[in-house]
């Protein structure tokens, strides 16, 4: 129970990644708070976990929401201790084709979400002066560039410079701030890019998993979710600042530092 008497916030964790690490929290003995834009999914999920979970209907780039949802947990839960910043979308295309709102809508899924969150989770933690975990959800795509990925690639690598900020800005209220780097993980988010990847690219959707995803793993295999809550679950429990600014990369070698 590495996470006993811990309230964490997991935004997108009504799928995929973020769904695996609020289960993983509640397993480790923490109250999860599963925030997404869509309730009834997060309904699901929480009413899944049982009564140390709940659901939070959280637009992140809605500055209103974001601030409602996260006072919402507080009262629930008595405050915040861990915030997994994970909601997130892709879109693919080639930056020629690229409109503009789709651009604008995933530059602020990512970034304009993760600030609103520290924002009101700092606000909170600071307040309570027991510290905290802040924890964004970068990616390979933090380090690396993919052809048809512009406004991902931009905000993951732009989550690395806020996580270094919040990391700087927390150290005096014990509060810490880390960034993790998954490789391919097939969730809905990648299954829905395989077809889309294949068209654009002229490709078959085999080659776009075996030559374009996984072709720079160590071993051809794709990371799971259970290893990116792993990593979520580190970060999460370690408990000084000793490890605080950093971003790790679980991605079978795809990127190697
Ligand atoms: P997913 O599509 O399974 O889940 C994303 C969740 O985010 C959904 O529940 C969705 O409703 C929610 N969401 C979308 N927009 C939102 C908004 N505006 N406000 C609140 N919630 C919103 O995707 P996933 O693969 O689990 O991705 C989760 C995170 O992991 C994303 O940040 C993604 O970029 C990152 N990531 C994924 C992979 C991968 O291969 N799947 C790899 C590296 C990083």
């Amino acid at each position: 129970m590495r996470l006993q008497g811990k309230v964490a916030v997991v935004t997108g964790a009504a799928s995929g990644i973020g769904k695996e690490i609020a289960e993983r929290y509640a397993q480790e003995g923490a109250k999860v708070a599963i925030a997404d834009l869509d309730l009834n999914k997060a309904e699901m999920t929480a009413k899944a976990i049982g009564k140390n979970a709940m659901a939070v209907q959280m637009n992140v780039t809605d500055e209103a929401q974001v601030e409602a949802g996260i006072a919402k947990v507080v009262s629930a839960f008595g405050g915040v201790d861990i915030l997994v910043s994970n909601a997130g979308i892709q879109y693919i295309s080639p930056i020629e084709d690229l409109p503009f709102a789709e651009w604008k809508k995933l530059l602020a899924i990512h970034l304009d979400g993760a600030f609103l969150t520290t924002r009101a989770c700092l606000k909170s933690m600071y307040k309570r002066g027991k510290g905290g975990s802040i924890i964004y959800m970068g990616s390979v795509h933090s380090k690396e560039a993919s052809l048809l990925k512009a406004p991902y690639v931009t905000a993951k690598h732009g989550l690395l410079g806020l996580c270094k900020v919040v990391a700087k800005e927390g150290a005096k209220h014990n509060v810490r701030a880390n960034v993790i780097c998954p490789g391919f993980v097939r969730t809905p988010l990648v299954d829905k890019q395989i077809p889309e990847q294949a068209k654009t690219l002229g490709i078959s959707e085999d080659d776009v998993v075996k030559k374009i995803m996984l072709k720079d793993t160590v071993d051809g295999e794709f990371t799971t979710v259970a290893d990116v809550a792993e990593v979520a679950l580190f970060f999460a429990s370690f408990d000084s600042n000793a490890l605080t600014g950093q971003s790790l990369v679980v991605s079978h070698g795809w990127f190697m530092e």
